[in-house]
């Protein structure tokens, strides 16, 4: 049996990063990976300018009760005079800091009379000027490589005058069901069927974490219909996701498939509940992993083990997004030999602490559970954890994107 944390990380390990980039227009970039650290060409802002409507003063100039003449009214987009000794400048937002200017005055603190103001506060020195570079500096760097970009980031791009970018090309993943009973949405279920809810779950999870879902295939559980599928799959994706079939039962034949593709399969057996058996193997250069066919324990390794390996094959910086902690709030002890990743729903209190409330069916086959969920609370395995215990949290908004 292998822990988590060791199962967790020998799937990252296979995972690869991205060699290739494309170009694309900014526009189009929101949520795509950096595969060029970005450094500032411009400084930004440009200039000094002033960070209110007022005036700007050579600080020195202020005496309390004497009127400032007006130099010049400069707006946006004009350029200003040097300013004279004595006297003031009228200036908006954004508008250039005159030579000779070091502080603004706010136009509320002002009165204008015959185009002389007169101060009614004293000033601070170096007020509400903002100065040039002091946002983004010419040669810093300002976008790391592998960061997802952000609706910030554009603003950043936009504001160096940039409008391509390299990025990382969206990997392909293939998913394949196998089972039986399984029958797709849509077509009449028989007795004893039940419809393929995983297949549109982890298409759903892929897409979630911006990937692509290149190709969803289903398998009977025959050995020929199983190898079919996976030899598609793996020529065609960057990282093929098997569901089912994986244990040790009669009908478990993604294994004995993959072995005749000429793939050695890792069958492990994680110390975690829901999700024990996690298969990883290679059909050429192609990553497999064996997912455990029961819902719950899909979608708990898929976010905790699978999510991780997508993000190094997309290029991103972070395999594995933070981990949060809270309190337990629930009356039932916990204790089992393995560790337990229970469905939770955190709610933040105003003591500062999150308090995690688990689901009162924490069954593997409890689909109705995981939209319920807002994440996944660790249990340790040997220890009794019961009301107020602080345990990780996984948070599916971090988990899950
Ligand atoms: P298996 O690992 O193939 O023995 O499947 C374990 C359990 O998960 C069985 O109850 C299956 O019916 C169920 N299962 C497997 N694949 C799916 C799927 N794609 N959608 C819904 N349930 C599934
Ligand atoms: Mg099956």
């Amino acid at each position: 049996m292998l822990d988590f944390d060791t199962a967790q990380d020998r799937l990252i390990q296979a995972a690869v990063r991205p060699t290739r980039s494309e170009r694309i227009p900014v526009r189009a970039a929101l949520g795509r990976i950096l595969a060029d650290t970005i450094q500032a060409t411009l400084d930004i802002p440009p200039a000094d300018n002033s960070a209110m409507d007022g005036y700007a003063i050579r600080f020195e100039d202020y005496q309390a009760g004497q009127g400032l003449p007006i130099q010049q009214r400069c707006y946006a987009g004009d350029i200003p005079e040097a300013l004279e000794t004595g006297k003031a400048i009228r200036l908006f937002t954004g508008s250039l800091m005159p030579a000779g200017a070091d502080t603004v005055v706010i136009q509320e603190n002002c009165t204008e009379e015959s185009d002389v103001v007169y101060i009614q506060q004293p000033p601070h020195k170096a007020q509400h000027v903002r100065y040039r570079g002091e946002d983004m500096s010419q040669g810093k760097t300002v976008i790391l490589k592998g960061k997802t970009l952000s609706s910030g980031h554009i603003a950043i791009l936009a504001s160096q005058g940039i409008t391509e970018v390299d990025v990382y090309p969206i990997p392909k993943i293939g998913i394949l069901t196998t089972g039986d009973e399984l029958t797709a949405p849509g077509q009449a279920l028989k007795e004893g069927q039940i419809y393929n809810s995983n297949a549109p779950m982890l298409a759903a999870l892929v897409e979630q974490l911006n990937a692509k879902v290149h190709l969803v295939l289903h398998a009977k559980d025959t050995l020929e219909d199983i190898q079919t599928a996976l030899t598609t799959l793996s020529n065609e994706c960057d990282l093929v996701l098997t569901v089912g079939g994986v244990s040790v039962g009669d009908k478990d034949l993604v294994k004995p498939a993959i072995e005749q593709l000429g793939g050695e399969m890792n069958l492990w057996k994680v110390r975690m509940k829901p999700g024990k058996p996690v298969a990883l193997a290679h059909i050429g250069h192609t990553p497999i992993v064996g997912l455990p066919g029961n819902p719950v324990s899909s979608f708990a390794v898929f976010t905790l083990m699978v999510s991780p390996m997508i993000r190094v094959i997309q290029g991103r910086r972070h395999a594995t997004p933070r981990v949060l902690y809270g309190k337990l709030d629930s009356t039932t002890v916990f204790k089992g030999s393995r560790e337990e990743f229970l469905r939770v729903q955190a709610r933040p209190d105003t003591d500062g602490f999150l308090y995690l409330s688990p689901h009162a069916q924490q069954g593997s086959a409890i689909i109705s559970s995981l939209a319920w969920c807002t994440g996944l609370a660790r249990i340790p395995a040997n220890q009794a954890v019961g009301l107020g215990a602080t345990v990780a949290y996984y948070d599916l908004k971090h988990w899950g994107h």
